[in-house]
């Protein structure tokens, strides 16, 4: 069985703090969105600290994915593997998708396991802001995705992101782990015990 990691809420904080002045710095986002449920607190924590005097407050706006696994038994329909569904997403003939063209616009997520779910969010947001941009058109407004994530597991990926985001500082993740199993404060039911348990594993 994987090894058991345990996050409390003052980490999650602190990871983010540290984070923002490296976004900032290497893409200065002003639409975030977050992939639910594990990317919503730390988009609004992030917010917080990518705030600009003068600016106003970046933006949220949700997306929500989820991940099942392709039988395959009929290769000719379907290999087997994981494949991805929106249970959410922004509305394609709606302002919300036309509110991302020009922007640079921030990806959170809590954590990067086969990579399967960002290499969906990123192609399709991409694809669809290409479609409402020429449907607008507004082509030449170039839109911008970089990728934040709490934690990156250091292990073969599934998924793919575009390599000119994994190599100009477009994707940033706040720290690098092995391949262990983490749980976060937002999934517990008991965070007294979740907190007693992070910090039994912080003095081993
Ligand atoms: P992916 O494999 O696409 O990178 O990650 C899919 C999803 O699996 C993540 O968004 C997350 O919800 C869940 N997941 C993967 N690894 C972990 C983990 O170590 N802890 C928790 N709590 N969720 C995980």
């Amino acid at each position: 069985m994987a090894e058991k990691i345990y996050v409390t809420y003052n980490e999650v904080h602190k990871l983010c703090q540290a984070s923002a002045p490296r976004i900032l710095a290497a893409f200065k986002p002003n639409l975030i969105i977050a992939i639910g449920g594990g990317g919503y607190v730390p988009a609004r924590i992030l917010r917080s600290f990518l705030k600009q005097p003068g600016s106003p407050n970046i933006p949220i706006q949700a997306i929500g994915l989820s991940l099942y696994e392709t039988l395959g038994t009929d290769a000719q329909i379907e290999a087997p593997g994981t494949k991805v569904t929106r249970t959410q997403w922004l509305d394609l003939g709606s302002l919300e998708m036309a509110n991302l063209i020009g922007k640079n616009v921030l990806i959170v997520d809590e954590v990067d396991d086969t990579r399967t779910t960002l290499e969906y969010a990123v192609r399709e947001l991409e694809k669809d802001v290409a479609s409402a941009a020429k449907e607008l058109s507004r082509t030449g407004e170039p839109t911008q995705f970089s990728v934040f994530v709490l934690h990156n597991k250091d292990k073969g990926k599934k998924g793919h992101l575009p390599t000119e985001m994994t190599s100009h500082d477009r994707y940033l993740a706040a720290v690098t782990v092995g391949d262990v199993w983490i749980n976060y404060p937002w999934e517990s039911t008991d965070i007294d015990e979740h907190d007693r348990l992070a910090a039994l594993q912080a003095s081993k």
